[in-house]
């Protein structure tokens, strides 16, 4: 038996909108759904996705409709005629704060932390420093070519964003303090990170 706590998640969502679940798992998830409000307002919205983009002829529907779920539920709809980037939800690999104390000696000395996330052909290397009361975040996508890419930040505290030079770096403007999600986006590609907290 489930318990509460354990939402359905939203690729499971989409399978049963898509009636490709089995018969065992689809009584279960909609047992839960029947006693769980968020997931049966996810199991809603993304019924509303799917029938939008069966009756939209105009254009190809998107593809995964997890990831245009997933726009939807983070406040970014698209309009379901639009073609949608990839999206990768990159996954932290290195934290300087977690290592060894000889590194996070020196990382201490330098008041830099490096964290690094893998996001397929698009890994991230970030340094994150305290400036008089700010976090500055700078970083490159390790990749071959990211013309026109770009970098925000946002948070309940602050937003900032930049450009990727040519060698896909960025140095984003200062931010106060907070919790922030960082987003790349390139001209194929969009990749998301975790959550960032910055606080000292
Ligand atoms: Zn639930």
């Amino acid at each position: 038996m489930s318990k509460l706590s354990d939402h359905i998640d939203l690729v499971t969502i989409a399978d049963l909108v898509e009636n490709r679940v089995a018969p065992k798992l689809r009584t279960e998830s909609m047992a839960h759904i029947s006693n769980c409000s968020p997931c049966a307002e996810k199991l809603r919205k993304l019924g509303d996705v799917v029938r939008l983009m069966q009756t939209d002829r105009t254009e190809d529907a998107p593809r995964d409709v997890v990831a245009y779920a997933m726009s939807i539920f983070s406040g970014r709809a698209k309009s379901p005629g639009q073609s949608l980037k990839r999206r990768i939800l990159a996954a932290l690999s290195f934290d300087s704060m977690n290592q060894a104390p000889a590194f996070g000696l020196r990382s201490a000395q330098t008041g830099t932390r490096q964290l690094i996330y893998s996001a397929e052909e698009n890994d991230i290397d970030l340094r994150i420093t305290l400036h008089e009361d700010m976090w500055v975040v700078a970083g490159q996508v390790l990749r071959e070519e990211c013309a026109g890419g770009s970098v925000e930040i946002e948070g309940l505290s602050g937003s900032a964003a930049a450009t990727l030079n040519d060698m896909c770096e960025f140095t984003l403007p200062g931010v106060p303090p907070g919790n922030y999600l960082l987003r790349v986006h390139m001209s194929d590609v969009e990749v998301e990170l975790p959550q960032l907290e910055l606080t000292a």
